[in-house]
């Protein structure tokens, strides 16, 4: 019936309204602070540059007294990392890219418009007063925010933090999150599999994904389809992590002991959301820990990971910005059965727009590694090739 699913908007939200950030701060050096949700604000204590400053290797002139082909001589030499004088009325400071401008001077003439004989130069270009200049504060101001609290810190915010001079910046502690796989099906990679197993590759697919955003990974490997031992798993992950996160075991099938076991141990909401793939999903608390369980079929642990997981977590670690934003790109496909579910399809970005492979079954991870996004179809809604669609690249998915 479809009355009893849950919008994915609406089960997004719930999740979201669920989330506790993490309060504890702590200092991070620069070094290894990547990854890391910046704690407070970060204010700029310097102007950038910090005085007027050469944008190119030429010559520092006043503008108004350059009249073209004029022959000044050359009153001093200006290399980076030096501080020039001020400069005498009707002559021109050699200067490189990054030094100061000196005193006096509003104006840079590339090297390649002067002619330079012994200590004369003749200028062939007439400057408009700051002409590659780079003006004191004109990229940070001093105070200015130039990271705002939220930021998740990559490579750019980094450089930034650098460049006004933070060795160490507050950031929020990591998540941590225990991590176990239901089934009794399932095998480690790397022993022999019998008939009818199955090899574990949610465990691997969600560790990487959790650590990709920076979460500490407490990994408790394969839990079996027994109600004692699910329970159990529970209860140890429930220690010192800010949240549990399974796969498989939430239908409703005899095998599936995770909801009787979170119920015995806390608390659970079983969501039916009416997206494709990865309907079912649950919801719940263990002590101290939020729980989310996860389906178990691989692409859709990982398209419900993406989705809702990392939002969830990104919320958890305080980070600002927690959806990811989509394009608006045209279909090079044709739709024409549309699920009465929300679809997530695996998707790439080809020459005609968005491409989608060839099949779309939730057991089937070729599609995964294919992909290089997801296609949002909504539900109900059938779509000719050439019309725009959302899509939401795995560069906003899987950082
Ligand atoms: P479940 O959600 O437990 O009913 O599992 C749905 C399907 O996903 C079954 O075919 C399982 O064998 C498969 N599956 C569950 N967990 C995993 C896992 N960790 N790795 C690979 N396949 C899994
Ligand atoms: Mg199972």
């Amino acid at each position: 019936m479809s009355s009893d699913l849950l919008s994915f908007d609406d089960a997004l939200a719930a999740l979201l309204g669920h989330a506790r950030p993490v309060t504890e701060v702590e200092m991070a050096d620069l070094a290894a602070a990547r990854g890391r949700v910046l704690a407070s604000d970060l204010r700029s204590p310097i102007a950038i540059p910090d005085m007027d400053m050469s944008a190119m290797d030429g010559y520092a002139v006043r503008a108004a007294e350059v009249t073209p082909g004029a022959r000044l001589r050359v009153s001093q030499r200006i290399p980076a990392g030096s501080v020039g004088h001020a400069l005498e009325t009707g002559t021109a400071a050699r200067i490189f890219t990054g030094a100061p401008l000196p005193p006096g001077a509003d104006a840079v003439v590339m090297q390649e418009l002067c002619e330079p004989d012994g200590d004369h130069v003749t200028i062939h270009h007439v400057p408009a007063a700051g002409e590659y200049v780079r003006r004191a504060g004109g990229e940070v101001a001093k105070d200015a925010v130039v990271l705002p609290a939220g930021t998740r810190l990559g490579p750019a915010a980094l450089g930034m933090a650098a460049s006004v001079g933070a060795a160490q910046l507050p950031v929020r502690r990591r998540v941590r999150v225990a991590l176990f796989s239901t089934g009794s099906e399932l095998v480690m990679p790397g022993q022999p599999l019998p008939p009818g197993g199955v090899y574990n590759s949610n465990r691997f697919q969600l560790r990487a994904l959790l650590e990709q955003l920076g979460c500490v990974v407490t990994d408790l490997g394969i839990v079996p389809d027994r109600f004692e031992e699910t329970r159990r798993a529970l209860r140890d992950a429930s220690e010192g992590h800010d949240l549990i996160l399974t796969s498989g075991g939430v239908s409703v099938g005899e095998e599936d002991h995770v909801k009787p076991a979170v119920e015995s141990e806390g608390s659970l909401d079983l969501w039916k959301i009416a997206m494709k793939p990865g309907k079912p999903l649950a919801y719940g608390r263990v002590r101290a820990a939020a729980f989310i369980g996860l389906p178990g079929n691989p692409v859709s642990s990982f398209v419900t990971f993406l989705l809702m997981v990392r939002p969830f977590l990104l919320a958890t670690q305080g980070a600002r910005q927690t959806e990811p934003r989509a394009l608006t790109l045209p279909a090079a496909f044709d739709w024409p059965r549309p699920d009465r579910r929300r679809e997530f399809l695996r998707a790439r970005i080809g020459p005609d727009g968005v491409e989608l492979h060839g099949n779309q079954n939730s057991a089937a991870l070729a599609s995964t590694v294919w992909a290089e996004g997801l296609v949002d179809v909504p539900a109900g809604t059938a779509i000719a090739r050439g019309e725009p669609v959302r899509y939401l690249p795995y560069g906003e998915l899987l950082y």
